[in-house]
């Protein structure tokens, strides 16, 4: 029997595994295609192909593969090399990159080859439309124009189709149903008269094209007209783009970035190549989208974390299938589509640690990979960001990447005044109500006396973040978790925000039995509340994950504050992207402590950076905004260069730190999670990683050490921190590392203690 051996990758924490061909039956399939085999008794997957091998391997027992599913790869190769990468650099197998990379629709499983085709994605036909039989000139279409004067809609719906298909010949040209306007019983009139033909795409006659699928440029505006400054910056970014593979725009927030990247974007498009535009989840607003398409129209693709699994699969296949010449805008996974010729990457807020993605592997950083992306296709990539990361901003400086900066707002908008209060002296001497000072109350009062908005930030969802009896002192914990709950008044239940726990708000202590639990600390909710009773006449809103949790829930408290329906917008991290308001002369942050405190070695970069985003939000072009920053820590180095909107100073100061105290960008960081329910068996493993590498390591390996919340859904959790010098081999330090943990996963005691790599944590 002649058979061909080959790997193959299955979405599975896998890496690949070996099947044959028997090529009397089947031919060789060539890498990145899709294939079914089956694994174990009776479970059938869709694999990739992820190598030819020239011999039998050394193995016992190698299973036919069952079939070939279609005639070209589904994955290109040079998103195979990406995987590899991924995999290696982020030490985990081949098959989580795949799970992460590919639809779910895109790698069916099932028991049976009928369940395994159900879940498999099936393209969605949607009819066509061309010109009917009764429809072959200019004169006939004059015609039925005539005979149709009477019934206006149809008139309407031919008027709309003629314009959809184009005046370049249009007898030629099939307008997909979801383009026209028009409803479907005017549309069936208008077929039964011969004066429209209906088609599926598949079945259209010889010579007719699908308007949607044509390359032709149909963009609806013209390009922005950039101002001095912009035009400036984009000559400076083209002729670095001339040496460097990367290029960094530093742009003060409402600099107008995205117009530079739209201008970019079109050069490229025009050149038939792909664009690839990356932003943080909460970035990819409705806004952007509008804007995109307004130049770009049907090349924007959007891809969306809300999307369902078949708006993906749908996604990737059109992208498959089609031209080059594409927009994609997308959040980090978009990294993965099959893109036919990336010409550009764009990286918005390269800054945001949502690019990285922590749970479950592969834990990649969205913007290095897309940085070996953009290599693998020759492709440039443009970082965009108002404070850069330091790591970025290091290599902007070391000449590695190019680096452009544009410090001046579009238009002469200034940036927006910025005013420090002193929450202990506001205490001491009496000018504060409850989480607000006087001086903060005040302002809001002016602005809503001058009729425009307000946003509050306060990084804390809920109504306040833990529960205290006044008597015993008894806090109300998670029992899966090692946290305090969260109390939500109008839901009136205690959450833990870890795990999703909830229960009641109990009406007595558990442990004393006195009613006199007293919720502490103050969240988003509890802010809402005190504002009505402060302003009883402001029109009050709330947007965090619990109020936009619905599909339509964030859409609709953002169009109404961006219609004016709003007075004060009180929320978290949410407030502080992709929000161009006119009207928002007021941005408080009501607590800048829980920023400056949080245990991490970023957390100062971080604050910087996040006052510097919400500070954006107040007063763009029209008038200046104010910016009012609550603390109890003013001297605080962080607050004074945010006031002076020093990115430089911030810069130096944290960097000095980072190189004293052994940090990225000077060290590479690897943080190691070991996670068990059995404590005591749990300190054991990592007491033998320690025993196993000290040794090598030395003093590069900081712990075993039980973090802050040393307990999630009843499983305990132990961190090593691995810190190694730029000069160092990292790639061999990840190997010893896996070797490592391979070597105690295989000691039957801890073969279920989970060891968790975290390359570059954020
Ligand atoms: P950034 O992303 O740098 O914060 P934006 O690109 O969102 O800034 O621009 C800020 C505002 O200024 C937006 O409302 C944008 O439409 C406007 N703007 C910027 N540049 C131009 C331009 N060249 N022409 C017209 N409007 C512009
Ligand atoms: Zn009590
Ligand atoms: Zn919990």
């Amino acid at each position: 029997m002649p058979l061909v051996y080959i790997d193959i990758v299955l979405p599975l924490a896998l890496h690949p595994l070996t099947f044959a061909v028997n090529t009397e039956n089947l031919p060789v399939p060539s890498p990145g295609m899709q294939v079914i085999v089956r694994l174990g008794p009776r479970k059938l997957y869709a694999g990739i192909v992820w190598r030819i091998l020239d011999n039998r391997p050394d193995l016992k027992n190698i299973r036919e593969i069952e079939s070939i599913v279609g005639k070209t790869p589904i994955v290109p190769e040079y998103q195979m090399k990406l995987w590899a990468w991924i995999a290696e650099y982020y030490m985990c197998t081949i098959g989580e990159v795949m799970k992460a990379a590919i639809p779910t629709r895109l790698k069916p499983d099932g028991f049976t080859r009928e369940a395994l085709d159900a879940a498999a994605y099936t393209p969605r036909s949607i009819p066509v439309y061309t010109f009917g039989p009764a429809i072959d000139s200019l004169q006939k279409l004059h015609e039925a124009f005539e005979s149709l004067h009477r019934a206006t809609k149809q008139h309407a719906a031919m008027i709309d189709f003629v314009e959809r298909a184009g005046m370049d010949d249009p007898f030629r040209k099939a307008v997909p149903r979801n383009r026209l306007a028009s409803e479907a019983i005017i549309l069936h009139k208008l077929v039964e008269k011969k004066f429209l033909a209906v088609y599926t795409e598949e079945n259209l006659p010889d010579g007719i094209v699908t308007v949607a699928d044509t390359t032709e440029t149909k963009s609806n505006a013209s390009l922005p007209d950039l101002s001095p400054a912009q035009r400036q910056a984009l000559t400076q970014i083209s002729t670095q783009f001339e040496t460097k593979e990367v290029v960094l725009l530093q742009g003060v927030t409402g600099s107008g970035k995205t117009e530079i990247y739209i201008t970019l974007i079109a050069q490229v498009l025009f050149k038939g190549q792909d664009v690839l535009y990356l932003v943080p989840e909460i970035a990819l607003t409705a806004q952007l989208i509008a804007r995109l398409r307004r130049y770009f129209d049907e090349r924007v693709m959007v891809y969306h974390s809300r999307f369902n699994d078949r708006q993906r699969a749908e996604c990737y296949e059109k992208l498959r299938l089609g031209e080059s010449g594409r927009l994609v805008v997308g959040v980090r996974s978009a990294l993965f589509l099959p893109l036919k010729k990336l010409g550009l990457t764009i990286i918005d807020e390269e800054h945001e640690n949502s690019f990285k993605q922590t749970e479950p592997p592969p834990r990649y950083h969205a913007r290095d990979c897309a940085l070996v992306l953009s290599k693998l296709c020759g492709a440039k990539t443009l970082l965009g960001s108002a404070t850069p990361s330091l790591e970025t901003y290091s290599n902007a400086q070391s000449g590695k990447y190019g680096w452009v900066t544009l410090s001046e707002r579009y238009g002469g908008a200034v940036l927006p005044q910025i005013t420090v209060v002193d929450m202990l002296r506001a205490t001491r001497r009496g000018e504060r109500i409850s989480h607000f000072s006087r001086a903060l109350l005040d302002k809001i009062d002016n602005t809503l006396n001058e009729n425009r908005q307000v946003i509050l930030f306060q990084n804390r969802r809920g109504f306040s973040p833990f529960v205290e009896c006044g008597s015993c002192g008894w806090t109300a914990g998670c029992p899966h978790c090692n946290v305090t709950l969260t109390y939500h008044k109008a839901a009136h239940s205690l959450r833990c925000h870890y795990c999703g726990y909830t229960t009641s708000m109990p009406s007595r202590c558990p442990a004393c039995g006195h009613d006199d639990l007293q919720p502490k600390g103050f969240g988003t909710e509890k802010i809402e509340e005190e504002l009505q009773n402060l302003f009883p006449q402001a029109r009050i809103a709330r947007l965090d994950s619990d109020t936009s949790r619905s599909a339509g829930g964030y859409r609709r408290i953002v169009d109404e504050f961006s219609a004016g329906r709003t007075d004060i917008l009180v929320g978290t991290q949410l407030v502080t992207k992709g929000f161009d308001f006119e009207r928002v002369a007021l941005v408080g942050i009501l607590n800048a402590d829980n920023l400056l405190n949080y245990p991490d070695f970023r957390a100062a970069e971080r604050a910087f950076q996040l006052i510097m985003q919400v500070a954006g939000r107040a007063g763009r072009r029209t008038e200046p905004g104010e910016v009012v920053i609550q603390t109890s820590q003013s001297d605080h180095p962080i607050i004074a260069q945010s006031v002076a909107a020093d990115y430089n100073a911030m810069a130096r100061a944290q960097l000095a730190e980072r190189q004293a105290f052994l940090y990225p960008p000077y060290y590479r960081l690897i943080s190691i999670t070991l996670r068990h329910r059995d404590k005591a068996l749990l300190w054991r493993a990592a007491g033998e990683l320690s025993r196993i590498a000290r040794p090598v390591f030395g003093r590069r390996l900081l712990g075993p050490d039980a973090p802050p919340i040393d307990r999630i859904r009843e499983e305990h959790i132990v961190t090593f921190l691995l810190k190694i010098e730029r000069e160092q081999s990292f790639a061999r330090a990840r190997r010893i590392l896996a070797d490592m943990i391979a070597q105690i996963n295989a000691q039957p005691e801890f073969r279920y203690v989970a060891i968790l790599p975290d390359v570059d944590p954020q």
